[in-house]
């Protein structure tokens, strides 16, 4: 996709690549002959999804979440069914960058999925920042819970994505709804993981939202479609409900982190029913 200018600002959707997850944990208590519909199943019941970080270029050049990067042992590559072959490296590349030139890595939160490409691995086998010149900018209380992980997130944090920024000096923890750079500020939303965060793009009158797992995929718009994964369902519905009524009204150009085919659209009612217009 190519750049999409909003005001002082220019967007890319970049892509790290696609991986596959349990259909079932995607979409929690939705039955399967309801979501194999929207998102078929392999035969290891696992459902298609990319890796799509966001470009922001204003006053400095910022990426949202990095994808998966490098560092996957060969058993984790097989169940997750890491596809990088095309990466954030070649998609930087297309948009006239390399990863020299990002000042800015704000993590939505740091699963592995969004947080793996904040740090690379050297053939030396060195765990290095991979974008060298950059802060990478953390919500503190997500940094808490990523270090302390618990049985049940244990699987999504891990140590080698994050904890290399620390003790590299280049790692800035930020409380609250912070603006990160002109234009730029993160929305808190619990739901997924207690201190998960959506980024909230303003400039010339116009808003886009990069939602990470609050609505990764098209097919999670419907209220109820919620994944399995998330720690707080009941703050992923309320947030949700109101979010999505807001970005119809306000017309907001949504970037879907997940999704295997959209990158980005504007979520659109008609009849009661809500549906993603994919940006043309
Ligand atoms: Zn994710």
């Amino acid at each position: 996709m190519s750049a999409i200018r909003l005001g002082d600002l220019e967007l890319t959707s970049l892509f790290d690549g696609y991986f596959r997850l349990d259909g079932g944990a995607m979409f929690g208590v939705v039955p399967k002959p309801l979501w194999e519909r929207r998102a078929p199943a392999d035969d290891r019941n696992r459902i298609a999804l990319a890796m799509r970080p966001l470009l922001v270029r204003g006053k400095q050049t910022m990426v949202i979440d990095a994808g998966a990067g490098n560092k996957m042992d060969a058993k984790s590559t097989d169940i997750y069914a890491i596809d990088r072959h095309r990466n954030i490296v070649h998609s930087l590349a297309d948009a006239g960058l390399s990863v020299g030139d990002i000042e800015i890595a704000l993590a939505s939160h740091l699963h592995f999925d969004h947080a793996g490409g904040f740090t690379t691995r050297s053939v030396s086998g060195e765990i290095r920042p991979t974008f060298p010149n950059a802060r990478y900018v953390v919500r503190d209380q997500e940094w808490a819970d990523a270090t302390h992980p618990h049985e049940r997130n244990r699987a999504s944090y891990l140590q080698d994505d994050f904890v290399p920024l620390e003790t590299a000096g280049v790692l800035d923890l930020v409380s609250g709804d912070a603006e990160i750079m002109p234009g730029v500020r993160v929305r808190w939303t619990g739901g997924h993981a207690r201190s998960h965060q959506v980024v909230m793009i303003e400039s010339g009158g116009r808003t886009a939202v990069f939602t990470a797992d609050m609505i990764p995929t098209t097919a999670h718009v419907d209220e109820p479609w919620i994944m399995g994964y998330d720690l707080y369902p009941m703050e992923t519905l309320a947030f949700k409900r109101a979010f999505v009524r807001e970005a119809i009204d306000r017309e907001y150009l949504i970037f879907f982190e997940h999704d295997p085919k959209v990158a980005a659209g504007y979520i659109r009612e008609k009849d009661g029913r809500k549906y993603v217009e994919p940006l043309a």
